[in-house]
């Protein structure tokens, strides 16, 4: 689910408009006076069933929460969707923050900088960091290496930072808020010091936080930076600044645990390499990583291979590395890959019909160390087997079969039903080919009959092909999405890949499309017909893009194109009209609720009155004769949206769309 629809099955429209609008019920809708046009009598409805709005009066138009929020805050679809993300509770990732928080954090940034070259500084000159420099000769660090991952010595004194950082115009509060400095009483001061001072940069290279490794002794041995508005250390690798190309055109990423073992792979010409901070490997870290290569090799050291935390780590990182887009330049313009449902498909832009190209999908390994061996000193002893390691590393259910087995006595029964026990359930997800050749491996090693195995993996009610147990089911709200999008992506996927179409797309109009998302995407390609829509869009509605362009259709000769273009426009005018008559409805219904209340409220006062004068009753109002009833302006529109309705029908040469049709 995208952000978006997340942040519309967490809202009601009724909540958000209502929060700025006076909104009174009208039979199961609202109404009132329309806040962005000036009027006197309510055209202005909202729709709870479906989640919209529209406005009956000069407006003539309606949307979703999202439509209306950009229209009563006067902003674009970015910035709509962050005010609704706050209060759906829905995290927006990163870099959709809002330009104040921008603002915010980019000083909190150059501030992390500026502590970086302080304390790189203090380890090259200052007077008190002799120890540090003996310790990261000792280690065999090389003086290129100090300088690229910037290494730094903070001071035992435990103000030098803050002078520093606040003779530079930082406050307090923010060095706080940073977790450079940290409160002690009523002031603030040096989060760390004696410390040997790694550096943790972003992907792009700015410093977000630190890791300091004790030079006396001290406890802990590594401190980190606390988690901050800029430091969030699950989703971070350190040294992937510095790795990033070297993935790229070595299409391989390897992850080792410490600093010191990243530091010195590079160092030893490895520059593929990055540490994960910590013993086990996190979701985030494997989104960041598959957006540059399809295979990660996991370094483990050969007590921490058997850990049932790692073991856990590993059953996360195929589902991680699954469904991550990931783009690199090519030979003509941009080419994208995306994941969909294990495949991998790619496609070219500038637009034309998607092709799947290759499919592949993203693996996993796992090389072993030499017991009581870490990177660091393998590297430093024998540069040489670090390559050849890589290269005898195993794809990940491999490793997980061969540690299952060097840990239970498969001599014994009980050995067996344990291993089997641990091993079936990693098998459960895995795709039927794949589940197909471990089941039998896993026969093997556990001498039990395959077909057993098999029942056995059945019986766990964790079956690939069957929908996952944990997975929320979709809603009402969900569902209808779902179903109402169907029709407006496959419009767009026809558009966006089959160029020659646009000058048959002259019919189509933005609120043809329900979804703001896709509306928007409808306006960029509509209005800037020479530029990349991906980048005319907001970020949020990027991925939804990428959804859109990866639809694959079936391959079609320019008429057939044409005429499903056509037969799309016709449909989503149908639905158009539809909607338009289903919300008059409930308009009219509205209405005549209303003025039956009006006329006993009135029949009550004239009978009260009579009553209070001892008259007897007085006869109900009479409606004048010889006029019928003039036909309010409600029903002139029902009648109107029918004869269009019908002319629609009667004109069009495709077939009429039956039950099945998506509205
Ligand atoms: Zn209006």
């Amino acid at each position: 689910m995208s952000i978006a629809d997340e942040i519309k099955q967490n809202l009601d429209i009724v909540a958000v408009v209502s929060a700025s609008v006076p909104l009174a019920k009208a039979g199961r809708n609202f109404k009132a006076r329309c806040p962005f046009h000036s009027e006197r009598t309510p055209s202005f409805y909202v729709f709870p069933d479906r989640q919209t709005w529209r406005c009956f009066g000069a407006c003539a138009t309606g949307g979703d929460v999202f439509s209306f929020t950009m229209r009563q805050e006067n902003v674009a679809f970015g910035e709509a969707l962050r005010l609704l993300a706050s209060r759906a509770g829905v995290t927006v990732p990163d870099r959709y923050e809002a330009p104040e928080d921008d603002q915010r954090l980019a000083r909190l940034r150059t501030a992390h900088q500026t502590a970086a070259l302080y304390y790189h500084h203090r380890l090259l000159h200052g007077d008190d960091a002799g120890e540090a420099r003996a310790y990261v000769e000792k280690r065999g660090i090389a003086p290129e290496a100090s300088a690229a991952f910037l290494l730094g010595y903070s001071p035992a004194q435990r103000g030098a930072l803050r002078a520093h950082l606040m003779a530079q115009g930082y406050t307090q509060e923010e060095l706080v808020e940073a977790g450079l400095l940290m409160e002690s009483g009523a002031d603030a001061i040096d989060r760390f010091h004696n410390r040997l001072m790694f550096p943790i940069r972003d992907s792009n290279g700015a410093v977000v936080g630190f890791g300091a490794r004790s030079l006396d002794g001290s406890n802990p041995k590594y401190l980190n930076s606390p988690q901050s508005p800029l430091f969030d250390k699950s989703g971070l690798l350190y040294g992937l600044d510095l790795a990033r190309d070297a993935i790229r055109t070595q299409k391989r990423a390897v992850i080792v645990e410490g600093y010191m073992d990243a530091l010195m792979a590079h160092q030893c010409g490895h520059h593929n390499v990055v540490a994960s901070m910590g013993t086990s490997l996190t979701e985030k870290q494997v989104r960041a990583l598959s957006r540059l290569t399809t295979s990660i090799v996991l370094a483990l050291d050969a007590d921490a291979a058997g850990q049932a935390a790692t073991l856990r780590s590993l059953e996360v990182a195929p589902e991680a590395m699954g469904e991550v887009a990931t783009a690199e330049p090519a030979w003509q313009g941009r080419v994208r890959r995306k994941q969909v449902g294990g495949r991998q498909v790619i496609y070219a832009l500038p637009r034309g019909t998607a092709r799947i190209v290759a499919q592949r999908k993203g693996e996993i390994r796992v090389l072993e160390l030499p017991r009581g061996k870490d990177p660091d000193e393998l590297l430093r002893s024998d540069p040489a087997i670090w390559e050849q390691l890589v290269q005898e590393s195993l794809p990940m259910m491999d490793f997980l079969l061969k540690s299952v087995q060097q840990r239970y006595d498969l001599n014994t029964p009980r050995g067996k039903a344990d291993a089997a026990a641990e091993a079936l359930p990693l098998l459960a997800d895995l795709p039927t080919v794949e589940q197909a050749h471990y089941l039998q491996r896993l026969a093997t090693l556990v001498g039990v009959e395959e077909h057993l195995l098999q029942q056995e993996l059945r019986q766990s009610g964790k079956r690939p092909q069957t929908p996952r147990q944990d997975e929320p089911r979709p809603t009402g709200l969900e569902q209808h999405l779902q179903k109402t999008e169907v029709l407006e992506d496959y419009c767009l996927a026809l558009l966006l890949q089959t160029e020659s179409l646009r000058p048959h797309a002259s019919g189509l109009r933005p609120d043809h499309f329900l979804s703001t998302e896709n509306r928007e995407i409808f306006r960029a390609w509509l209005e800037h017909p020479d530029e990349d829509p991906m980048t005319l869009v907001d970020d949020v509605i990027q991925a939804r893009l990428l959804d859109i362009l990866a639809l694959s259709l079936p391959e079609m000769l320019e008429h057939m194109a044409e005429a499903a273009l056509a037969q799309c426009i016709h449909r989503l005018e149908e639905r158009r009209l539809r909607d338009l008559k289903l919300h008059n409805r409930a308009r009219l219904a509205a209405e005549e609720q209303e003025q039956g209340a009006k006329e006993m409220a009135a029949l009550g006062y004239l009978r009260w009155q009579a009553l209070r004068n001892g008259q007897p009753e007085a006869p109900p109002p009479e409606t004048s004769p010889e006029e019928p009833p003039a036909a309010t302006e409600v029903q002139e529109q029902e009648i109107a949206l029918n004869q269009q309705l019908q002319e629609l029908m009667a004109a069009k040469r495709l077939r009429p769309t039956g039950s099945n049709a998506v509205r």
